[in-house]
């Protein structure tokens, strides 16, 4: 029988707590390590879908991306959102335990997970480490060039379907080898893409401003090309690497899943059907 505390190890060895960001706040959320684990879901969001399905799946744990309470915390009444999940969570004997910057850090880590959906071959890290033993983002090449309509249409087939989609800032036939990938918000580094020489940079959450003024930067030549994903799906192939880490440390005494729910928030998209539709009439 493996207790949770043996799960905690073998994933504080993957994902190291000391990697994480000073502001961040990963490991165990609640759950007691003496009790056993015979089944774990893995999943990017701790929300109401994904604590349901751990319910409905039978597991004993959930591995999340996201933190459930990042902020100082004084209270769990019930009444609220995240305290009623704390509560749900505590009553069914569902622990909660987050890797989530200390994740991204790692060696395979989240954008290592999402390099090989793109199947770029990782050659280093977007930002190292001071200490230069691995760091934010991963830099990769394609086995052959292929135009930024075809990367980015690669994109979309690589990863779960979102109703945004995939869009991207660029010349449409400009041929992409090299890429920069960072699961998760990654206008933050912008500035490293453009560094690293790279055709084109995979992200989420670009905003108009960093992306404009990354876009109108080229000052030295061509900029990375945007690619801009939804954030959940972007570190949605992190769930299938940290599985896996599970099961070869468990030889598959534990059965771990992979939630299947999309927590991405957004459920409509529209585009005005006249070209020239300026909201005015
Ligand atoms: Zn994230």
């Amino acid at each position: 029988m493996t207790d949770l505390a043996e799960l905690i190890a073998v994933l504080e060895r993957a994902y190291p707590p000391a990697l994480a960001e000073s502001w961040d706040a990963v490991g165990l959320v609640c759950g007691d390590p003496a009790e056993p684990v015979r089944r774990v879901l893995v999943c990017v969001d701790p929300v109401a879908e994904t604590v349901a399905e751990a319910l409905d799946r039978g597991a004993q744990l959930i591995v999340a991306h996201h933190p459930l309470l990042l902020r100082g915390v004084h209270g769990v009444p019930a009444n609220t959102a995240k305290g009623s999940l704390v509560h749900r969570l505590i009553r069914n004997g569902i622990a909660l335990l987050c890797a989530h910057t200390n994740a991204d850090s790692a060696s395979p880590g989240v954008s290592d997970a999402l390099a090989a959906a793109l199947g770029l071959r990782v050659l280093r890290p977007l930002r190292p480490n001071p200490d230069g033993s691995t760091g934010i983002g991963r830099i990769g090449e394609l086995a052959e060039p292929e135009p930024l309509s075809v990367f980015t249409q690669r994109v979309a087939d690589a990863l779960p379907a979102t109703v945004p989609g995939v869009r991207a800032a660029g010349d449409p036939d400009r041929l992409i080898r090299t890429v920069a990938v960072s699961g998760g918000a990654g206008d933050g580094y912008l500035l490293d893409a453009t560094g690293a020489g790279v055709d084109a940079f995979v992200t989420a959450d670009l905003r108009h401003h960093p992306a404009g003024e990354h876009l109108a930067s080229r000052a030295g030549g061509a900029v990375p090309a945007l690619v801009d994903v939804a954030h959940w799906a972007s570190e949605w192939p992190w769930c299938e690497q940290a599985a896996d880490i599970l099961r070869t440390a468990t030889n598959g005494t534990v059965e771990v899943l992979v939630s299947t729910c999309r927590t991405d928030p957004w459920t409509v998209t529209a585009t005005a059907r006249s070209p020239l539709n300026t909201g005015r009439s």
